[in-house]
């Protein structure tokens, strides 16, 4: 039949545009997946930096309370080695012992948050590392894509003139029935019969519609799905 001819011609066509756009969606979901992932590692990150920040200033304020114990205890020290009296020798002495006791737990404190701070620069390489091993394969993908999708592009392009021109050939009540299911069903509308079913919602026909089918003198509509039948 002549209407569904044209029909499947300019639905053939449609088709292939709709795959290659479908292509190009599949591919740019792909590039914006990766860029996601990439965000999620540079939010990882900023915490580690934040530790690390907070581990530095502590580290620092260690070292200068461990510096202020020392002049203290040399300053004693030297009061100590001029003391005349016992009471002073004794005070000086437990005082020396005092803030030596602090300088080691100080000392050991210290030790603790530099191996902290080792700890969260080998995370922070590590997630650097993979951070640019990411970028790398992110740009390659994306190159690869705008490459692919280029392509699509062109196919596309260069199916829109016969596109138009198999539109246009095409029965306008068939047109209308393509144009008012495409969007819900997908560009299959025009469906051959599988065995004794509906091509496309795989309804069974009852004999008298595979019979007007069969007949070739009318377009015939799946009851169920509203596609156009077709018997090849
Ligand atoms: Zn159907």
């Amino acid at each position: 039949m002549e209407i569904l001819d044209q029909l499947r011609q300019y639905q053939d066509l449609f088709a292939k545009i709709e795959l290659y756009h479908a292509e190009m969606g599949k591919r740019n979901d792909k590039v914006e997946d990766f860029e996601k992932k990439i965000s999620e590692m540079l939010t990882e990150r900023a915490p580690h930096e934040e530790r690390m920040t907070q581990g530095r200033a502590l580290a620092r304020k260690f070292e200068s309370d461990v510096a202020d114990l020392e002049s203290k205890i040399t300053k004693s020290r030297d009061q100590l080695a001029s003391a005349t009296q016992a009471s002073e020798y004794s005070g000086l002495k437990s005082q020396i012992e005092k803030h030596e006791s602090e300088k080691v737990a100080l000392e050991e404190n210290l030790l603790a948050i530099f191996s902290k701070i080792e700890e969260i620069e080998l995370g922070i390489s590590d997630l650097d590392q993979r951070l640019a091993n990411a970028k790398e394969e992110y740009l390659e993908l994306k190159s690869r894509v705008s490459k692919e999708n280029q392509e699509f592009e062109s196919e596309i392009s260069q199916l829109s003139t016969p596109l138009e021109e198999a539109r246009s050939k095409v029965d306008a009540e068939v047109l209308e029935v393509f144009d008012r299911l495409q969007p819900g069903l997908g560009s299959n509308i025009l469906v051959n019969v599988d065995g004794s079913n509906c091509g496309g919602c795989h309804v069974s026909l009852a004999p008298q519609i595979l019979e007007r089918i069969r007949q070739k003198k009318e377009v015939v509509f799946c009851n169920f799905c509203g596609r156009i039948l077709e018997c090849r």
